[in-house]
């Protein structure tokens, strides 16, 4: 089988890398183990919350945040991708999930401070119109609604932790939590979050809900609840419970499995297949064929089945350590499918600062492979290693995502770009 380009790795950076190639007319194949960690993730986009990462008060401007450390730290992934790509990758983004149902807000220049199931609050650059209303910085007080039964969703625990958090510069209002007198379903090991947002798309549970609601929430209150309202990326059952509660309602992603990283990939999978990619899932990569300093082909395997695909560009989309795009033993830390040199620290006793909550965080976060301003993964002597392989997302070193709240938007600006460089050649 041959294709022009060749994505390894469904995680948001090889579907937007897989997105990009195709608009530019090429012949594009998706192949991947899995679906990557956007299943787990809370569906918001990280641009930049924190720059210096020590910085305890958010950035207010990611697009100031990212222009200074793009000045500051010429190896960070951001220096690579360009503000531009940044810029346009969003849009690109925003557009491919709109097309399948799914809104997403927010600019560059401006970060939302929304709250988390467990309490902490985040900044964050773009997410889901269903959390919009949940910027701590408007003024309403917040009822926070919960289910009993439901699994990792606590409102009472959510709401004493935003009580005591603190961020510079900004006045939180009162949360207060409750648990709704509706019966859901759950038996007594607990109903999941997947469970139950599949569950209210039936017309009763919305009716349930949305009296529960109205009985419980107090005159100029809005009402937080759990990212459960439907499996879908369709507003109705949103839209249904806010008019029936009379006021205005956001959803809070829960703890893994996330309904809204569930919403997310499925708008983006659609999109992908509307757009003539071919997805394969379930197949390990390995054994690349090199010819002339260029990736010919690839072997796929699922069990004992093993194929080649020929490709003319290959994006390398494989994700960091928790992916699997990189692997360590004792001894070393490795890129399993082409060998390709990582960067980071080589002893496992550099990996962790000593302090867990250590403010610049543990250097083991920055592992990664190094490329170049076209996005190739470089060899040791800092030129490509091969012309037509490029990488994206977390898979890239020299960034701390979690720490500096920039994951999604390095991921999506350098799956954007690699994919349109893949496309280009
Ligand atoms: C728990 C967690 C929560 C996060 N939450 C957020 C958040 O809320 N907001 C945010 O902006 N960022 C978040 N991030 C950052 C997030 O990691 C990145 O934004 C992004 O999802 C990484 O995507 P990726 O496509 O690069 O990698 P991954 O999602 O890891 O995808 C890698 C893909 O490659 C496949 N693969 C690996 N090896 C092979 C192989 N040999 N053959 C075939 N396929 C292979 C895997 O199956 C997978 O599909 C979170 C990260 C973690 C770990």
């Amino acid at each position: 089988m041959k294709y022009d380009t060749v994505v390894i790795g469904a995680g948001l950076g090889g579907l937007m890398a897989a997105l990009s190639a195709a608009e530019r007319g090429k012949k594009t194949l998706v192949v991947s183990r899995g679906m990557g960690i956007i299943t787990i993730f809370s569906g918001t986009i990280d641009i930049l919350g924190y720059y210096p990462v020590q910085d305890t008060a958010p950035l207010s401007s990611p697009r100031e945040g990212v222009e200074r450390l793009i000045s500051e730290d010429p190896k960070h992934p951001y220096a690579r991708v360009g503000v531009e790509a940044l810029e346009k990758g969003m849009s690109f983004f925003q557009e491919a999930v709109a097309r399948e149902g799914v809104t997403y807000v927010g600019n560059l220049d401006r970060n939302f401070l929304v709250p988390t199931a467990v309490g902490t609050i985040k900044p964050t650059a773009f997410l889901s119109k269903r959390m919009e209303a949940g910027d701590v910085r408007e003024e309403s007080d917040v009822l926070i609604a919960g289910f009993r039964g439901l699994k990792d969703f606590y409102p009472a625990y959510m709401a004493h932790n935003i009580s005591t958090s603190t961020v510079p510069g900004v006045s939180i209002p009162h949360f207060r939590g409750r648990v709704l007198d509706v019966d859901i379903g759950a038996d007594g090991s607990g109903m999941s979050a997947l469970t139950l947002a599949r569950k209210m798309e039936e017309d009763a549970m919305i009716q349930a809900i949305g009296r529960a609601l109205f009985c419980q929430v107090r005159d100029g209150e809005r009402i937080a609840l759990p990212a459960v309202l439907g499996i879908r990326g369709g507003d109705e059952v949103f839209r249904r419970l806010e008019d029936m509660a009379g006021t205005r309602i956001f959803e809070t992603p829960t703890l893994p499995p996330s309904v809204t990283g569930y919403r997310l990939y499925r708008a983006l999978e659609s999109r992908v297949r509307a757009s003539g990619i071919r997805l394969l899932i379930g197949y390990d990569v390995h054994d690349p064929e090199i010819r002339g300093g260029r990736v010919a082909a690839v072997n796929i395997s699922m069990g004992k089945k093993t194929k080649r695909i020929e490709g003319d560009t290959f994006v390398l989309a494989t994700g960091g350590l928790v992916g699997r795009g990189i692997i360590t033993d004792r001894k070393s830390t490795l890129e399993p499918i082409f060998g390709l040199p990582v960067s980071g620290p080589s002893r496992r006793n550099e990996w962790f600062a000593e302090r867990f909550f250590d403010p610049s965080g543990h250097p083991i976060n920055k592992i990664g492979l190094e490329v170049d301003d076209r996005l190739r993964p470089t060899g040791d002597g800092k030129k490509h290693v091969y012309e037509n392989l490029f990488a994206c997302g977390a898979e890239l070193a020299g960034y701390a995502a979690l720490r500096e709240k920039s994951g999604g938007g390095v991921t999506i600006a350098s799956g954007f770009k690699a994919g349109r460089l893949a496309g280009e050649l």
